[in-house]
């Protein structure tokens, strides 16, 4: 490689330059040399990065950790990720570089400018488009020390479990993959959208624009309905106008991110862009579209008199879709099955139908994973799908719990779904409304991934957490902006390893699973700074760990779901808890005193306290440490305040379980799935008369079931006084802006009632 500088402004960039920028920082640099308004960045380069690596002593220890991988091997590739981004945040940045950026930094309003910090991975000698959306973003940064930790936590997601996996399986040694960063005023936008630079499915020379007020997220996730303009580039008129009415806007709020505001009444139905505007964006289009050679799609945005272009990328996809089945968007398109949306999203591919965990090796990236129901066994192969969808299962079954974690659109509960779809054919699934298409959809780009939340939008009483299962969506469950964690599945984290817990403790490999569950519960408190996390101890049936090593050792039950799980499990092998135990005592040895424990499937309050003297004789100080239980039986909704006697800290409302223990519906039986009801009344009559009790011995009570994702059931749990919900990544926006309104809703009312 040729030397380079550490940092490189937009000015000097061009398209040749990926190696030293990344495609990102490359075609911003093009984009600004062709006369597009972009805001202004300057970017660390790659050089930057590499001289980090060997001027902090790092880089050998850091490819010797990643080389030999099994990448398939699901727990040592976390293990090796884990590694890697603690090793590239702990190194020490060299000092003339720090000063560098921070000079840079200076140079943009006097270091006090807020900017959007982007990973831009590189390959050498390579297009980087493979590597897009791999690497960390961070928004509304401000100031040099916030940049240069942003900074840092860049080059370490270049170290992410699934930017390992996906470099191993495309072939990309480790080794020959740089990372730039994109350091770049934040646009804090009056009016923002996209905008199409020639019709996506004709060609004519049409500009399409779309927009709202406030930031461009708004239309990006699709969360508001935005006016459109359509702009014929060869009579240069408006030839077509959809004010839409829009209610609400996403604004930066600060340090905390972005929140939602409702739109000042006269703003609501006014057009967003002159006829001026309109004309200007296109011409942007135009210069965009000419210099590269076809369509774009464009991201914009305007703040007064300015308007800014964001980002520029061929929609030739869109064209190509479109020519090959010019019919087929949904309302055209043949429904072949329909199930319970599980995860949201849309996704086209081949279907693959697995019928045995053994053969999900033939399970490619970017397939449809068509099954009777997942198992913790093939999350290996449920991370490389675009889409999932079952035959059996409701909405908190394995499948759902886990693709809403990957962020992969997933229905479930179709009843069919092995049977009607084939090998090889082509589907497109949305996750959000349940319905399977034949053959593969136009797609607008926004519907494409679920989106998650942006940081902390809404300040509510009632704390709102998040539900993880999985440390690889730590990062994007912190970035919801979420209270806490209200629940950490750890069978999660050791179900992965495909080895029973017995199998660890038979084998006399004991340490290696405390590591993996150090590791992973690590992971989540880390991304957790702060804020309390509650880790619940196992509580996996039998029939989970049938496929795994040691699995011939489990017990066959009849009902596994009402069988040896939970608290009653770990109390009667004294092993699996201590293990359990002894990780949690290293890490709150380790300062982490955010961690709270939580014990599932408990019935009775001895079996709470049984807990607790174990711990306690493992050498756990059980008065300081915070220990809670979940409800998901009806006697411990019903002996809640014996409970508190015995000294829990919190309980949390398990009502997957809570409800088809309350009402004899089993939540994994599609059959049934109809009479599954949350707000069932006798369900509903339990949970009532916990938060009060809880309440009035003032005890943090809290739901963390499937349930805490809806919102008329949160409505109806805030309006009854629960203290928290813990509620799944895709849910936080709207579950954080339901407590919210049924907040405001409580003080407005007794505010009326006051004055009446
Ligand atoms: C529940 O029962 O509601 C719960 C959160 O636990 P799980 O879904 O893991 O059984
Ligand atoms: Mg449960």
């Amino acid at each position: 490689m040729k030397e380079m500088p550490d940092i490189l402004w937009l000015e000097e960039i061009r398209k040749e330059d990926i190696a030293a920028v990344g495609g990102k920082g490359a075609s911003l640099g093009e984009m600004s040399a062709i006369g597009l308004p972009v805001p202004r960045a300057f970017v660390v380069t790659s050089h930057a990065f590499r001289r980090f690596l060997i001027e902090s002593g790092i880089e050998k220890t850091l490819f010797a950790g990643l080389a030999n991988l099994d990448v398939e091997d699901s727990g040592e590739l976390e293990k090796a990720a884990n590694r890697a981004k603690e090793l590239v945040m702990k190194a020490r940045v060299p000092a003339s570089l720090k000063q560098k950026v921070k000079e840079a930094y200076q140079q943009m309003d006097g270091g006090r400018m807020v900017v959007a910090v982007r990973s831009s991975a590189t390959a050498e000698d390579l297009p980087d488009a493979s590597f897009a959306g791999q690497q960390e973003t961070y928004l509304n940064v401000k100031g040099e020390k916030n940049l240069l930790l942003a900074m840092q936590k860049c080059w370490a997601s270049l170290y992410g479990a699934r930017a390992i996996y996906y470099r191993a399986k495309q072939g990309f040694d480790h080794q020959s993959v740089n990372i730039a960063v994109v350091v770049q005023q934040l646009v804090n936008s009056e009016k923002a959208g996209v905008m199409f630079t020639s019709h996506p499915v004709t060609g004519e020379p049409l500009s399409i624009i779309e927009g709202s007020w406030g930031l461009g997220e708004a239309v990006v996730s699709g969360s508001v309905s935005p006016d459109k303009y359509v702009y014929d580039q060869r009579s240069g008129k408006v030839i077509d106008r959809l004010i839409a009415n829009k209610r609400y806007k996403i604004v930066s709020d600060g340090d905390h991110g972005t929140k939602t505001v409702e739109i000042r009444r006269d703003q609501q139905d006014a057009p967003l862009l002159s006829d001026d505007e309109v004309r200007k964006l296109a011409t942007f289009g135009k210069i965009a579209e000419t210099h590269y050679g076809v369509p774009q799609d464009v991201e914009w945005a305007v703040v007064g008199n300015e308007i800014y272009i964001l980002q520029s990328r061929p929609i030739t996809t869109i064209k190509t879709i479109a020519a090959a089945s010019p019919t087929h968007d949904a309302g055209s398109s043949k429904i072949l099955l329909q199930g319970q949306g599980a995860s949201p999203g849309i996704a086209s591919g081949e279907v693959v139908i697995i019928r045995d965990v053994k053969d999900s090796g033939r399970v490619k990236e970017g397939d449809i994973l068509v099954t009777q129901m997942t198992n913790p066994d093939m999350v290996p192969a449920m991370r490389k799908v675009a889409a999932i969808i079952t035959d059996e299962g409701g909405m908190t079954c394995h499948a759902a719990i886990v693709s809403r974690e990957l962020g992969t659109p997933a229905i479930v509960g179709t009843k069919t779904a092995t049977q009607v779809l084939k090998t090889g054919q082509t589907v497109t699934v949305d996750g959000e409304k349940g319905f399977v298409y034949e053959g593969r959809l136009e797609v607008p780009r926004e519907k494409t991934k679920a989106t998650v939340a942006a940081a902390a939008p809404l300040i509510t009483a009632t704390s709102v957490k998040v539900n993880v299962s999985m440390p690889e969506a730590a990062a994007r469950a912190a970035a919801t902006g979420a209270d806490g964690v209200g629940l950490l599945r750890i069978e999660h984290l050791i179900l992965g390893l495909n080895k029973t817990p017995g199998w660890f403790i038979a084998n006399n490999r004991e340490e290696e699973f405390i590591q993996e569950l150090y590791n992973g519960i690590k992971t989540v408190l880390d991304a957790f700074y702060g804020k309390p996390v509650w880790v619940r101890t196992l509580d996996a049936p039998t029939d989970e760990f049938r496929n795994m090593a040691g699995g011939e050792n489990e017990p066959v039950e009849h009902n596994p779901m009402l069988g040896w799980r939970g608290i009653r499990r770990d109390l009667q092998s004294p092993d699996q808890f201590r293990l359990q135990v002894e990780t949690f005592k290293r890490l709150w040895d380790q300062g982490y005193d955010n961690l709270g424990i939580m014990f599932p499937m408990v019935s009775h309050p001895s079996e709470f306290t049984r807990a607790r003297e174990m711990m306690r004789g493992w050498g756990v100080d059980v008065e300081a440490a915070t220990l809670g239980v979940m409800i998901e039986i009806p006697s411990s909704a019903i002996l809640v305040e014996d409970f508190i006697r015995a000294g829990i800290r919190f309980a949390s409302f398990g009502t997957n379980d809570l409800v088809q223990y309350t009402l004899a519906i089993d939540r994994n039986n599609e059959h049934v799935a109809g009479m599954y009801q949350p707000k069932h009344p006798a369900v509903l009559a339990l949970i009532d008369s916990a938060i009060r009790c809880c309440r009035e011995h003032g005890v943090e009570i809290s739901i963390c079931g499937q349930a805490g994702s809806e919102p008329p059931m949160v409505k109806w749990l805030v309006e009854h006084g629960i203290t928290s919900v813990s509620a799944n990544i895709d849910a936080i926006a709207k579950i954080r802006e339901t407590v919210a309104r049924t907040e405001q809703q409580i003080l407005l009312e007794s505010a009326r009632s006051r004055n009446a």
